[in-house]
């Protein structure tokens, strides 16, 4: 008969790769780079989002400046690296029922931020919370204008592993940037579901196995072609490495799934 011992495992998952990512020497090496002209557009001036918007964000071209600079960091090793070239980025607060969106490909993309959104997010006048979520969406949103894509498997709308690849990256970049609190970790899943279920499990590799997991992973996609999750990782980690391996170890890491011991 078969016994299994049920072991729950408390992890300890903490923000840690947020200060080496965002530390001041790293960043430093950013500051001359060309994130790309920002156009700030605010088409909808009297909505109680906007106002609220400009009051918390008296700068938004500094402020959208700093964190692409952050996301910049999280993503590539320098300013050498091969990085979509972003020679504009029009962002615009705009009245209508969604949060946030990117359009476009560099060198001009767009960015839009929901205005209603920014009154939700302001509901009980937390200026705290407004700015984590407004910095949070931010990061995930300039990933996208800034991040490598998959090549040989087909596109953002047609092949699954690319859509996943894409969101995934872009709330690991929010989380190691501080814009997602570990419990904003989703539970269970599988490493091809996207968002943060992919992100933190790409965190978790950052945090785990190797601090520069992001950079290399965004990587990879210059040089796995066709890009597949299992070919990113055996790529950096090695041919031993297997991803399903990885993604039960985190499940179990995080408790998400009990170890079973045979
Ligand atoms: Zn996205």
């Amino acid at each position: 008969m078969k016994r299994t011992l049920i072991l729950l495992t408390v992890a300890v998952f903490s923000i840690s790769a947020f200060s080496q990512r965002g530390n001041r020497k790293e960043l430093a090496k950013w500051k001359d780079y060309n994130v790309g002209k920002i156009e700030f557009k605010d088409k909808s001036p009297d909505t109680k989002g906007a106002k609220i918007y400009h009051a918390i964000i008296p700068d938004p071209d500094a402020y959208i400046t700093e964190q692409a600079r952050r996301v910049l960091n999280t993503l590539y090793f320098s300013t050498e690296d091969s990085i979509p070239g972003v020679k504009q980025l029009n962002y615009t607060i705009r009245d209508y029922d969604g949060v946030s969106a990117k359009g476009g490909q560099p060198p001009v993309v767009g960015i839009e931020y929901s205005t209603r959104w920014i009154e939700r997010s302001f509901a009980n006048g937390d200026t705290a919370k407004l700015h984590f979520e407004t910095k949070g969406v931010l990061f995930h949103e300039l990933t996208h204008a800034y991040q490598l894509e998959p090549q040989g498997i087909g596109s953002y709308g047609t092949n699954k592993t690319f859509w996943a690849f894409i969101e995934g990256m872009a709330d690991a970049v929010r989380y190691l940037n501080g814009g997602f609190t570990i419990n904003d970790r989703p539970k269970g899943g599988f490493y091809t579901d996207g968002y943060r279920t992919t992100g933190f499990f790409f965190a978790w590799l950052a945090q785990t196995k190797d601090p520069d997991f992001i950079r290399k992973i965004n990587r990879s996609t210059l040089e796995v072609i066709p890009w597949s999750f299992e070919g990113a990782i055996k790529h950096i980690f090695g041919e031993s490495y297997d991803i399903v391996d990885l993604w039960n170890e985190y499940q179990v890491a995080m408790g998400d799934r009990p170890r079973v011991v045979k």
